[in-house]
């Protein structure tokens, strides 16, 4: 596919890896209209390059783990995947417990990543220091830069687009990132050894889906306030989940509980690619991170608590040392059945992507090629009504093309043209 093709089809998430194959002259991350970071090539790519890139892109090509993890894995499970060892836990400073999205583990992970000296630094994202409700990729290389990327991102984020140069520094590194992220750095692997070799570790969040920029354009609108006036723009943290507060630089501060936030699901704006999302639980992590809200759903301030799945040997040595070294607390052991109760969205979002998959399909459009994942297994676990309901709804949907996205144009781009045709 053209990555318009691949946009054009919802199958692109904007992590940015096809603009750092390319190269930034070739190809270019715009802001859409809709809120979506997206790749618009500026010169024609050669067929090496697109080769390249579907090979890699996260929306063509999602893999699951190697079959000797999966067959060697302590524990293992159709929707959840294999796994070492499954805990609740947090982070052991308490600041970054504070701090962090839900009990800081990522951050905490992170941060003794760099003091015990495995690696040289971190790639992440964090808040923009320039446009604060905007996300950039950001390479952390000590404790404190890694706490000030702490904290969900819900909109767009791009840690990718400058991934051949992080590899050309030639220095060992984690990623911590989506899991589609993690899939688009593993995609890579198998054609770049660079990989393998520099990123030490990958850590993920179980993600329930990224949203447009457009949603956290939404709470400005409803507090009159433009996106160039804002200081601070943090989605949660400082709490579990902590509040969403917003900054402006004459001093107005304004809050959203976690629940105001997300109150209407209808209103969630999540890019397409998440709705046929068929690993948003991080199997391809050394480890996984999710929220655990043990009394079934968050309020403002709960405890500070993370699920902690911990896929690899090499994130149980990971996990192991930083517990013995005090950054990381275990408050008791899980169970697959119990991060299904905690994370009911998931399960049935694994159960239902075989499905989705097969009615767009079946509607004539490209579905990305999905392997080791598992997904017909999910599959079974529902009745076949389910199955027959997901499939057509997709199929449905992908014909009225409710499934693909508009032509990836900058906003800038969009605006000038409109004020060319005398729309503005
Ligand atoms: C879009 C999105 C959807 C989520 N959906 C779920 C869900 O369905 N279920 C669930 O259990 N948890 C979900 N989470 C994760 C949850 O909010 C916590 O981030 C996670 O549990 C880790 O908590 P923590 O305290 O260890 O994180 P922290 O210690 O605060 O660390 C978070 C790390 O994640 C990185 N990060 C944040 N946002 C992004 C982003 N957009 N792209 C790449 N890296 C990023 C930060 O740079 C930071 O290093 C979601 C998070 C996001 C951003
Ligand atoms: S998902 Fe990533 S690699 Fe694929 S087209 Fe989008 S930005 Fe490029
Ligand atoms: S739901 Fe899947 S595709 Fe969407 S942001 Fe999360 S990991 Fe990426």
């Amino acid at each position: 596919m053209s990555l318009s093709e691949i946009v054009e089809n919802g199958l692109c998430i904007g992590c940015g890896l096809c603009r750092s194959l390319a190269g930034p002259g070739a190809v270019e991350m715009v802001m859409t209209p809709e809120g979506r970071e997206r790749p618009v090539a500026r010169q024609a790519l050669d067929k090496s390059t697109l080769i390249q890139i579907n090979a890699v892109c996260p929306g063509t090509r999602i893999a699951g783990p190697p079959q000797a993890q999966i067959s060697e894995a302590a524990l293992t499970d159709p929707v959840w995947g294999p796994a070492e060892r499954l805990v609740l836990g947090c982070a052991g400073d308490s600041t970054v417990r504070f701090i962090g999205s839900g009990g800081g583990v990522l951050t905490a992970l992170g941060q003794f990543l760099l003091t015990s000296g495995r690696v040289k630094f971190i790639l992440h994202v964090a808040a923009s220091r320039s446009a604060p409700m905007r996300s950039e990729r950001r390479l952390s290389f000590d404790a404190a830069s890694v706490l000030e990327g702490a904290g969900s991102r819900y909109g767009p984020a791009a840690p990718l687009l400058d991934f051949s140069e992080i590899l050309d520094r030639g220095e060992p590194f984690a990623l911590i990132a989506k899991p589609c992220d993690v899939t688009a750095v593993r995609n890579l692997a198998r054609l770049d050894p660079r990989v393998d070799e520099q990123m030490r570790y990958a850590l993920a969040f179980v993600c329930g889906g990224a949203s447009d920029l457009s949603k956290s354009e939404q709470v400005l609108q409803r507090f009159g306030l433009r996106e160039d006036e804002l200081a601070l723009f943090r989605y949660r943290g400082y709490g579990n989940p902590g509040l969403n507060r917003i900054e402006a630089k004459d001093g107005r501060a304004f809050e959203l509980s976690y629940r105001q936030l997300w109150e209407d699901e209808d209103k969630w704006m999540i890019q397409p690619r998440c709705k046929i999302c068929p690993d948003a639980i991080g199997q391809l992590a050394d480890i996984a991170v999710s929220d655990a809200w043990l009394n079934g759903g968050p309020a403002v301030e709960d405890e500070p608590l993370n699920g902690i799945i911990i896929r690899t040997r090499r994130g149980v040595e990971l996990f192991d040392a930083a517990v013995a070294a005090g950054a990381l607390a275990i408050k008791r052991e899980t169970s697959f059945a119990e991060l299904g109760e905690l994370q009911s969205h998931q399960v049935r979002k694994r159960r239902a992507v075989w499905a989705r998959l097969k009615g767009i399909e079946i509607a004539g459009k490209p579905v990305p090629v999905v392997t080791d994942l598992a997904l017909e297994d999910c599959a079974r676990q529902n009745a076949l009504a389910d199955n027959l309901t997901e499939g057509r709804g997709a199929r449905d949907r992908a014909r009225r093309g409710r499934l693909g996205e508009p032509p990836a144009v900058s906003r800038d781009d969009a605006g000038a043209a409109m004020l060319k045709e005398g729309f503005l």
